[in-house]
């Protein structure tokens, strides 16, 4: 494995970057599995693109290469996160790449999965695949926070918008304060924020509110 890092063009951002937007079209249609985007590219031409599908297989790698009407040999992939490489309820994609003669695969972001995490990177290698990885990795992993914390966590990732009232307080109905704030005037990113919970024997649920004025 190489830590190392690569360096990249800019026609590999510009290929990444397409891939990105493939990946946030289908964010949170791909049930469990996170969303990937790939482009593969021979001598400067898009061949073909996938999406990991709605529910998460097949996945993105696998698409991209089954949809392409030309030979794969000698292309080179774009993939926002690094491919898988155990059998689950589909193969490998590091199988189909090495299969299908792909001789390049850039790959934004590494895999958090355990059965995954730098061992494709690995295995492509192993098998004279060139293989780089970092490109666009802050926009990247900024885009799959939610998918790292969920396997971190085991936890959802749940965005909410509150209203709030004057004194950053949540009241119910009936005008009755259904939190109290326990930490005021911390700054995260420049926001003023508060934190306030709703249930203060079990902390059971926590609300950071942020203004931004
Ligand atoms: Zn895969």
């Amino acid at each position: 494995m190489s830590t190392k890092k690569h360096k990249f063009t800019l026609k590999d951002k510009f290929y990444m970057e397409i891939a990105l937007d493939m990946t946030r079209s289908r964010h949170g249609l791909t049930g469990s599995n996170p969303s990937v985007g790939c482009v593969i590219v021979k001598n400067d031409k898009i061949i073909s693109i996938g999406q990991t599908s709605f529910n998460g297989r097949p996945h993105a790698e696998s698409n991209a290469i089954n949809n392409s009407f030309e030979d794969l040999k000698g292309s080179k992939m774009y993939v926002t996160l690094e491919p898988c490489c155990h059998h689950g309820l589909t193969p490998p994609c590091t199988d189909l790449i090495i299969k299908s003669k792909i001789s390049e695969v850039i790959y934004s972001v590494t895999d958090i999965d355990k059965r995954v995490s730098n061992k494709s990177f690995k295995i492509l290698n192993s098998k004279k695949i060139i293989v780089k990885k970092g490109l666009l990795k802050k926009k990247i992993e900024r885009f799959y926070h939610p998918y790292f914390f969920n396997r971190k966590k085991k936890l959802p990732y749940v965005t909410g918008k509150i209203a709030i009232s004057k004194n950053n307080i949540i009241y119910s109905k009936y005008q009755k304060k259904i939190t109290k704030i326990i930490q005021k005037n911390f700054k995260i990113n420049n926001f003023k924020c508060f934190l306030s919970i709703s249930d203060e024997k079990n902390y059971s649920i926590a609300f950071t509110i942020i203004q931004t004025s």
